[in-house]
Parts: C-alpha cells; sequence; structure tokens
C-alpha cells in the first residue's frame, strides 16, 4: 500500500530506488559496503563470534544449573535457553547471510538490518510472551556484536559496484542492481561522510532540521533528501521501493505504476534543468549592473575540491575541518589526526584549488558534531551551548596547536584564510591570537616553512555581531555563520525538527544582524561572506546583493543556482528594497516566502 510521509525539504530534486535501511539503536555500527570477494570474510567474521556466543551461553548454563534455587532466580535457566534457542534461529543467519552476500552490507550492519526484520515480525505477534522476546533477541545480537568488535578488516570501506538508473532497473525483480535509498532514523555527519563515499540516490532520516550538521552533508552529496521525516524508518522496510522527493521534503513508500511514472517524469525534468545550469560553469558571476560577485565552496574534506572546482567555484570559503577528526572508527582509524595528517589534508586541498584561496576553518567539534564515542546530547544537557568548537580549541592547547601548526605549513603551498569558529568574547580572540602566535613561534624553531595566511572570525553567535568592533579590528575578514547565528538569535535548536517550523532565516532580527555585520566590515574595507546555509538559498541572493554581500559560500552543488539568480540581478537597484526588508516587521512577505 502506498503511504506518503511529509518531512524537511534539505536537498533538491526525486530519487526513486531501492530502501537500504540503517537502523539506529542503541547498537550503534558502522556501516559500509564489502567488495565480493571479502563476502565468505565477513560470513566468518558473524559465524565465529556466533559461536563464541553459544559457547559463552552454555557455560553461563552450565554454572547456573549447579546453583541452589536461592542463588538465581529459576527463570534464568530458561533464559539462557531462549537466548540460545535465538542465536541459532535461521530467520537471524539467513537473513544476515543474505544480506552480506547479496547486498554487500559489513557484518554488523546486516545483524542489525536483520535484527530489524525479525523484531517487527515479533512486533506483530499477537502472544504476548512471544511479543516480549523481542528483547531478547536484541540482547543476543548485541552479544554478537560485542564479539565482533575489533575483527573488521583493517580495510578502508571500497565504493559500491554501479548501480542501474531507475529506468535501466525498470521491474527488477530483485532490485539488487536498482539504485538504492538510504533511510535511517538519524545519520551522524561522521555517518555521513562514510556514505558520501557510497552511490546512494537519495536519503532520508527520521531526525533533523534544515541546517542539522546531518542535513548540510546530505546537500554536500547532492542527492534529494528529506530531514525530520519522523516515522519514516519505522514505516518503511528494507527492499521497500522508495521515492523521495527532496523538493517538497515528502517520502513515498511503495508507490503505485501510476506515481511512479510521473515522478520519472519529473527526476527527467531536473535533469534537464541541471544540464542547462551547467552551462553556467565558467561563465563569470557579474550582475547586470557590473558588480563581481565571489562564488566560493563549503567542503568537508580535500577530495571535494573536485567537485568544486567543476563547479566552478572560485576558491574555498569554509573548510570544515573537523570532518577530519570524526568517523575515525568507521575508518579505522584509532587516533585522532596529529599535525602529519593534518597537514598533508589541507595541502592536498590547498593544491586541489590550484592556485585559488582556501578557507580552513579550525575544529568545531560539539554539539550535533562529537567526536567518536562521545554523545555529546549525553554528555551536556545543551550540547550547542557547551564546548564547542574556539572552546573546545582553546581547552585543548596542544591539540589546538598542532591543527594551527598544521594550517600554517599548508599556507606555504597557496593561498589560504584561516578562520576561527564561534567566537564571542575579546578574551576569546586574544587567546586565540596568541597561539596563532605561539604556532608560528614553534615553527620557526623547529626550521619549519610557514606560510602567510588572512585571518578571520566567524560571526555566528549574536554576542559576535552586536560587537563586530572589536572583530574589526583583529581580523581581516568575517564570516557570517547564519546556521548558527539564526540558532542563537532565536534559541532554536537547529538539529532538532520538533522546533523546525520555528527556525527562520527570514526573521527579522537575524536579517537586521546579517545586514550590520555587512555593512561594518564594508564600512571598514575588511572582507565579508556568508557561509551559512543562507548563501546558497536563491531565496535571499538578491537580499544579500542588495545588502552589499559580494562573497558567498556554498556547496558545490548550489553555485550554478545562485550564479543564475546573480546573472539576472542588478545589485544597486536591489539596496532600497533591500533596507525595507531588513526594516519590515514581516521580511518573509516582501521576500515573497
Ligand atoms: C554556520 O553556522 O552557519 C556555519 C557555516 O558553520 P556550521 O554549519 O559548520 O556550524
Ligand atoms: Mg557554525
Amino acid at each position: 500500500m502506498t503511504i506518503a510521509i511529509h518531512g524537511l525539504n534539505v536537498a533538491r530534486g526525486i530519487a526513486i530506488g531501492r530502501a537500504v535501511l540503517v537502523v539506529s539503536s542503541r547498537l550503534d555500527v558502522a556501516h559500509y559496503f564489502i567488495q565480493p570477494q571479502e563476502v565468505d570474510a565477513e560470513l566468518d567474521r558473524v559465524r565465529a563470534a556466533r559461536d563464541a556466543v553459544a559457547e559463552e551461553l552454555e557455560r553461563l548454563r552450565a554454572s547456573v544449573s549447579q546453583l541452589k534455587r536461592d542463588e538465581a532466580p529459576h527463570e534464568l535457566a530458561g533464559l539462557l535457553e531462549v537466548h540460545l534457542m535465538l542465536l541459532q534461529d535461521e530467520a537471524l543467519s539467513d537473513g544476515v547471510r543474505h544480506w552480506i552476500a547479496d547486498r554487500l552490507y559489513n557484518a554488523e550492519w546486516a545483524l542489525t538490518s536483520q535484527l530489524e526484520v525479525v523484531a517487527r515480525q515479533f512486533d506483530e505477534m499477537e502472544d504476548e510472551y512471544l511479543r516480549e522476546r523481542k528483547a531478547d533477541l536484541e540482547q543476543v545480537v548485541e552479544r554478537i556484536l560485542r564479539q565482533m568488535k575489533g575483527t573488521a578488516a583493517v580495510l578502508a570501506p571500497p565504493p559500491p559496484p554501479p548501480r542501474k538508473t531507475p529506468l535501466e532497473a525498470g521491474d527488477d525483480a530483485d532490485g539488487f542492481d536498482a539504485p538504492l535509498v538510504l533511510i535511517a532514523h538519524d545519520l551522524s555527519p561522521a555517518d555521513m561522510v562514510q556514505f558520501k563515499k557510497s552511490v546512494f540516490a537519495g536519503f532520508v532520516t527520521d531526525v533533523g532540521g534544515r541546517t542539522s550538521h546531518t542535513a548540510i552533508v546530505a546537500r554536500s552529496m547532492d542527492i534529494p533528501a528529506v530531514v525530520g521525516a519522523r516515522v519514516a524508518s519505522q514505516l518503511v522496510r528494507q527492499d521497500d521501493w522508495v521515492i523521495i522527493d527532496g523538493d517538497a521534503g515528502v517520502v513515498i513508500v511503495d508507490p503505485s505504476p501510476i506515481i511512479l511514472a510521473e515522478y520519472g517524469f519529473k527526476q527527467r525534468q531536473g535533469e534537464l534543468e541541471r544540464e542547462r545550469l551547467w552551462r553556467l560553469r565558467h561563465r563569470p558571476a557579474v550582475t547586470l549592473d557590473g558588480e563581481r560577485i565571489e562564488l566560493l565552496a563549503n567542503i568537508e574534506m580535500p577530495e571535494d575540491t573536485a567537485a568544486a572546482m567543476q563547479a566552478g567555484a572560485q576558491g574555498v570559503g569554509l573548510f570544515r575541518s573537523e570532518f577530519l577528526f570524526m568517523g575515525r572508527e568507521a575508518r579505522h582509524l584509532t587516533r585522532l589526526p596529529d599535525e602529519e595528517e593534518q597537514y598533508e589534508a589541507y595541502r592536498r586541498a590547498v593544491e586541489g584549488m590550484q592556485g585559488m584561496p582556501v578557507t580552513i576553518r579550525t575544529i568545531d567539534i560539539g554539539a550535533d558534531k562529537p567526536l567518536d564515542g562521545k554523545a555529546a546530547r549525553q554528555e551536556y544537557l545543551n550540547p550547542a551551548l557547551g564546548l564547542r568548537a574556539i572552546r573546545w580549541s582553546l581547552s585543548e592547547p596542544a591539540m589546538f596547536l598542532a591543527q594551527l601548526r598544521a594550517i600554517l605549513r599548508a599556507a606555504a603551498h597557496g593561498p589560504v584564510n584561516l578562520l576561527i569558529p564561534m567566537l564571542a568574547h575579546a578574551r576569546e580572540i586574544r587567546q586565540t591570537l596568541v597561539f596563532i602566535d605561539k604556532a608560528r613561534a614553534e615553527l620557526q624553531a623547529r626550521g619549519d616553512t610557514a606560510g602567510p595566511v588572512r585571518l578571520g572570525a566567524m560571526i555566528e553567535v549574536p554576542a559576535a555581531a552586536l560587537s563586530l568592533s572589536v572583530f574589526l579590528k583583529h581580523f581581516d575578514f568575517l564570516s557570517i555563520g547564519t546556521n548558527d547565528l539564526i540558532q542563537y538569535t532565536l534559541a532554536i535548536d537547529r538539529a532538532d525538527e520538533s522546533v523546525a517550523h520555528l527556525y527562520d532565516a527570514s526573521h527579522p532580527a537575524v536579517l537586521r544582524l546579517v545586514a550590520q555585520t555587512i555593512a561594518e566590515a564594508r564600512r571598514l574595507g575588511k572582507g565579508v561572506s556568508v557561509c551559512g546555509e543562507m548563501a546558497g538559498d536563491v531565496h535571499f541572493t538578491r537580499l544579500l546583493l542588495g545588502l552589499g554581500l559580494r562573497s558567498f559560500s556554498m556547496h558545490p552543488s548550489q553555485i550554478l543556482t545562485v550564479k543564475q539568480e546573480v546573472l539576472r540581478a542588478d545589485a544597486g537597484k536591489l539596496a532600497d528594497w533591500a533596507r525595507q526588508v531588513v526594516e519590515s516587521d514581516d521580511p518573509a512577505e516582501l521576500l515573497g516566502r
């Protein structure tokens, strides 16, 4: 039966494919595709872990049977019996084999996928006793997963084999060759980076807001995506056919042939539009009245510079360096990146941009971007207000200095801007500058070459936007992080879908802070750009141009759409209108939103 689920549209376009469900539970496991030749080894890992658990349970059962009646609850032996039965259950082992052999899931992912399938069967049972066995099954799977820890192959996850397009797949009965769409309760930004190397045609999560980091990475993958779809991961089953309408924020499960045909048509229209935009790649971004506009790229990894170059970016306006630090367990890396590893990554980004500037932001860890094994949400009640970004760096001097040294060394290979996130206090600015000087002095003492950098501050906390003079005194340029500026101005958690309707980029308070920052920076002849999602949202292009913004940084996939808007705009004529929008009590109305 066809069902439609509504969520938030975070990345445009239509995707049609078979569902790959990533169950997020307390069983937090790595998800990646293996290569066909690794199937046997992966099956062996599961078998070995299962045998070890069986032995462990047998041992426990034997020791329980030695105990006197009052030393152990009499149900215990029975429970161990049930666990042993579940462990040997064919529904579990056959399913796991299917996900590994047919779908090339890694063993842990296969186990949790099959757990989900069997758990749903338990949920549907009439008999309460049997229904309750679901918890036992979860415990058994947990035991197997624990046994498997540390036994994964030490290879980086390879890309999966190419898939057919929806049209080529047709009615393909087993769907193995059909495009895949990812459905998850939640995905960490680190998971997303992992999936970036995969061939998913689209993705859906139950949770998340429009500018949550998961949504941001999704946008950078340039595939249709819907977040905040609340129940999607409960309603969709592995292998269901799913349509993701990233324009409307709708997910259609098990569509009828008529709906499929209609969306197939829309999908082709979208492809034609992209081809048309592609032709703008080499056109300079100049407004009708001759204003040259800088369109820069936001990247997460050095490899992303390829997409930035392809889209005709004039540099990198934001390299979110924290992505080098996240999701390392899944990549089988045991420690955080040291100076050398970071230097290599930054140098690759600098070289990738072939002489164009690269803005490297120092680590912005915390809030919804925790380091491995540190669920920020559990550590702090309000992670977004906690030890995040520059606050974290200043509390970890050795790590901060290593990162600064790596960036300064990379700056010897091409133009680099050093950008500091989330500053609010003059004291933090002073401390940061001392660290930068110290890093430079350390390099000099070592005889290493450091390049020159332009220094920038992110304006993403209202306190910063309201005390610009201290920032303009110390920095060469400002970069407005509208994602956080909106979050902190309106007190709306950007990752929480339950308040997503209140997350409003066109709120007068937000627009006034943005307008003021642009005006002040320009007045003092300092550079200013916007690197939050607002920069890539065409609904705001004319407004930002009218406010005097001449530098926009966004995902490579958004550059051409924004360029099209720039080419059609007369920046001079937009100034009066932009002032009216910012002074209005209802800017959304004037923006036609
Ligand atoms: C922002 O806050 O707008 C920004 C660009 O930084 P991030 O999204 O990484 O927090
Ligand atoms: Mg930010």
